[in-house]
């Protein structure tokens, strides 16, 4: 038996636009793959988590900060979309006791944090796990990106929180690798969003040390800025989370679609 036979990986996963795999788009089929992919997730795993940590675009605080409800709200943050979609549900449980760890651990590492009591889960949580564990009979802690949007302290986080990994716990990044709201739906975006994710890819899939060093200059790369206009990556961020989670193992591309015209990609590690 490998030593890490029940470890979990660490996954970044692309959460769509708004309660999109929800409702009709045009085109009819614009989400349909993204949404085949989450749905298929939870039979890749090595085996039932007992808890998620899942880490959303939407959610900056000054400090890193976890939901520590018992039963967490939903919070609706989007807006414009058909009325049904206002009352989706995910009565997922919170699990203080992880809530209370996760600070534990993040203070360790010399990162500031702070358990939320009320916070709810925001739609970059309950939209995608409604495909990827729809019977929300998981617990689930929420966690915020740092305000900062400093990779490095991202990466830090990640992991000072990889051992939770190794305890059955997922640990989830619910962003957009590319998410310039210009480009979407504009062709000229397409060969941008390429180069990035090409760009993207080999720094996920490179060797541990390499990968830190990468993502921590993911400014640089071609086509960044384009794809994650400057002070708005938060899309981006929860992918240095969850590869500051997965320590040595190595991460690749374990999705990647055509959708309104750009490139939108998922990478797993370990
Ligand atoms: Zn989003």
């Amino acid at each position: 038996m490998p030593i890490h036979s029940s470890r979990m990986p660490a996954i970044f996963i692309p959460h769509g636009a708004g309660p999109c795999f929800f409702m009709d788009w045009n085109p009819a089929d614009a989400w349909t793959r993204m949404a085949d992919f989450l749905k298929g997730l939870s039979l890749t795993l090595p085996q039932r988590p007992s808890a998620i940590v899942l880490v959303s675009a939407h959610w900056l605080a000054p400090t890193f900060s976890v939901t520590g409800a018992t039963g967490p709200t939903l919070i609706y943050d989007y807006a414009g979309f058909p009325p049904h979609t206002y009352t989706l549900d995910y009565p997922a449980p919170g699990r203080p006791a992880l809530a209370q760890r996760i600070t534990a651990l993040l203070k360790q590492a010399q990162l500031p944090a702070q358990v939320d009591p009320v916070r709810g889960f925001d739609h970059g949580v309950f939209i995608p796990l409604k495909l990827v564990f729809p019977d929300a009979d998981i617990p689930v802690v929420q966690l915020s990106l740092c305000s900062d949007l400093d990779p490095q302290a991202h990466l830090q986080a990640g992991l000072a929180l990889a051992a939770l990994r190794d305890e059955g716990i997922l640990i989830v990044g619910s962003g957009m690798s590319f998410h310039n709201m210009r480009g979407y739906g504009d062709p000229r975006f397409g060969p941008i969003s390429d180069e990035f994710d090409r760009w993207l890819t080999s720094a996920v899939e490179a060797a541990p040390e390499a990968r830190w060093q990468a993502l921590c200059n993911w400014a640089q790369a071609p086509s960044a800025r384009l794809s994650h206009p400057p002070g708005a990556e938060e899309h981006l961020l929860p992918l240095m989370l969850v590869a500051g989670a997965a320590t040595g193992d190595r991460g690749q591309r374990v999705f990647s679609d055509r959708v309104l015209e750009t490139t939108l990609s998922a990478f797993r590690f370990g």
